[in-house]
């Protein structure tokens, strides 16, 4: 039998200084995973990513065992992969590459991104198509680095609040090794899927399976939700401060189907992530 792999476990840290600087901040959580921005993900331009940059990086999580598929970048809220105007909607393709890139050079697996957005001009099946469509020109003009979807509170015009729309927008994509899944907790459950009692949280990644499938599950994003079971608002909370509890982060601490991919905390208060890591890892203890 093949040996499990283990809880990856972290949390969505600053790269304030430069990128080779999250992995000392997750060092310093005692996480093994950890997400980051590679870039400023509230402004479109860049500077490149210097050389010096790149190499310390790669020597630091080299030096403090974080390999890429304990790492999960996300990339700029401003890109939308299914703008309805072709301006925009360029300029997000551009944008989303770029991305892509970046994490290439860092070596990289993995880059985690929100669907995108319909604007109330397209139907949710135009924009899902739209969407794929950009992940598609993507994958053509990048290598290895897997897309790596966002499940989404259903905000607004944000697609991606149900897993039907996920499975629709994988369908649609024509090299399925280059494409994956990030569920949130806290976006699932705002989009009204239950997860307060290990029975619905069974039922809910049960449906999961059936519509996606754990093949494409990459990683996890472990969050409370101030609001209540289908508000369709993304508010996050600390474990267990929320209207979700704990009980969710025990069934996925015991449950191997989430082994081997990050599971990382955004949750607001980032001075209890430590504590909130150790709690995870004394979940998954027998
Ligand atoms: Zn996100
Ligand atoms: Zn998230």
């Amino acid at each position: 039998m093949a040996e499990l792999k283990p809880y990856y476990i972290g949390a969505h840290v600053s790269a304030a200084g430069g990128v080779e600087n999250a992995p000392l901040n997750a060092e310093k959580l005692g996480a093994n995973a950890f997400a980051f921005f590679t870039k400023n993900q509230r402004r479109w331009d860049a500077k490149p990513l210097t050389t010096k940059s790149i190499a310390v990086f790669k020597e630091r999580c080299a030096r403090l065992g974080f390999s890429a598929e304990q790492i999960l970048p996300h990339d700029s809220y401003l890109i939308n992969l299914g703008h309805p105007e072709n301006d925009a909607l360029t300029k997000s393709r551009l944008a989303f590459v770029d991305e892509i890139s970046r994490c290439q050079q860092l070596g990289l697996k993995y880059l985690n991104f929100h669907p995108g957005s319909h604007l109330r001009v397209l139907s949710e099946s135009q924009c899902l198509q739209r969407i794929a469509e950009s992940i598609n020109l993507a994958i053509s003009e990048t290598d290895d680095v897997v897309a790596v979807i966002e499940t989404t509170a259903g905000q607004g015009s944000n697609l991606g609040y149900n897993f039907a729309q996920i499975a629709e927008i994988i369908d649609a994509v024509a090299d399925k090794s280059r494409v994956g899944v990030c569920i949130d907790t806290c976006h699932i459950f705002a989009a009204g899927y239950p997860l307060t009692t290990q029975l619905e949280c069974q039922q809910t990644f049960q449906e999961f399976a059936d519509l996606v499938g754990f093949e494409y599950l990459c990683a996890m994003h472990l969050n409370d939700s101030k609001v209540a079971l289908g508000a369709r608002v993304d508010r996050h909370h600390s474990l267990g401060k929320g209207e979700i509890g704990l009980e969710v982060f025990r069934y996925i601490m015991q449950d191997d189907r989430f082994r081997g991919v990050p599971l990382v905390l955004e949750t607001i208060d980032e001075t209890v992530w430590a504590e909130e890591i150790q709690m995870l890892r004394g979940f998954a203890q027998p």
